[in-house]
């Protein structure tokens, strides 16, 4: 039986590529989970099929940048399935261009879902966590940020988004010292490339603005310091979740676990 049996569990941006895979792991596992995203009709057909599975789902509307949006569906999901003890915060977008032509809006838009977003949910779902059992300890709990080689590493056209990821490092950090001695752990997963609408969208975006072929852009660009020139897949990604959120103590805590076929290495 999975250490995380019976838990709840909140996945944004779970309608979709990532999160969606993360949302069946952790159901597979034994957890209910709460599919929070922005799109509600995505959100709802991956909960409509965990639940026709026979297992515990929910759709909750939320958009990660709104305070108000966050508090309301986490408040909603624990009215419902109960304290939150898993979150994993996967809500992402990609905006390429140059600094220099990088729209201000866009940069702002980028921060507030990865960082906003992170922040926001992090703090609605801890009092969860921090608040003490019957047994007069706090019932602890894991975060997961989902974060990216671009935590560790740069790329041309992507100056937000490599801030962003890098700032998760942060947060991720930060929570787990103030966590610690109240069992909740925190980790940055940082996939390398992996097939989902993100990057698809990225593929002539970069082709136009680097001149070469999409053809190059795959080989090149996305897999060219893999060992192997293989995407990373949706599958490895929430196996890795999951393998942390049943890992049973702090003694892996406040780590960043890259799976990228080696792109990078640390
Ligand atoms: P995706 O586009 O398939 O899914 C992203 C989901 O986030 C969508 O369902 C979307 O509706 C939702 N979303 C967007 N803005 C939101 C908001 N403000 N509030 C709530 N939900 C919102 O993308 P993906 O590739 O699965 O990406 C998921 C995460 O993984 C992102 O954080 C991304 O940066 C990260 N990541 C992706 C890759 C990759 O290669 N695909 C690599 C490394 C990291």
């Amino acid at each position: 039986m999975s250490s995380i049996e019976g838990k709840v569990a909140v996945v944004t941006g779970a309608a979709s590529g990532i999160g969606k895979e993360i949302a069946h792991e952790l159901s597979r596992a034994g957890a209910a989970v709460v599919i929070a995203d922005l799109n509600l009709e995505g959100a709802r057909a991956v909960a409509d099929a965990i639940v026709g599975e026979g297992r515990r789902a929910m759709a909750v509307a939320m958009d990660v940048t709104d305070e108000a949006a966050v508090e309301a569906g986490i408040a909603r999901a624990v009215e419902t399935l109960g304290p939150i003890d898993i979150l994993v915060s996967n809500a992402g977008i990609q905006i390429v261009n140059p600094i220099e032509a990088y729209r201000f809006d866009d940069w702002r838009k980028m921060l507030a879902i990865h960082l906003d977003g992170a922040f926001l949910t992090t703090r609605a779902v801890l009092p969860h966590m921090y608040a003490e059992g019957a047994d007069g300890k706090a019932r602890g709990g894991t975060v997961v940020y989902m974060g990216s080689v671009h935590s560790h590493q740069a790329s041309k056209l992507k100056s937000a988004y490599v801030t962003a990821k890098h700032g998760l490092l942060g947060l991720s950090r930060t929570l787990a010292k103030e966590g610690g001695e109240r069992g909740v752990r925190s980790h940055v997963v940082c996939p390398g490339f992996v097939r989902t609408p993100l990057v698809d969208k990225q593929i002539p975006e970069q082709s136009r603005e680097l001149g070469i072929s999409e053809e190059e852009v795959i080989r090149n660009v996305m897999l060219g310091q893999t060992v192997d020139g293989i995407f990373t897949t949706v599958e490895d990604v929430a196996q890795t979740v999951r393998f942390l959120c049943e890992f049973p103590s702090a003694a892996l805590t406040g780590q960043s676990i890259i799976v990228s076929h080696g792109w990078h290495m640390q």
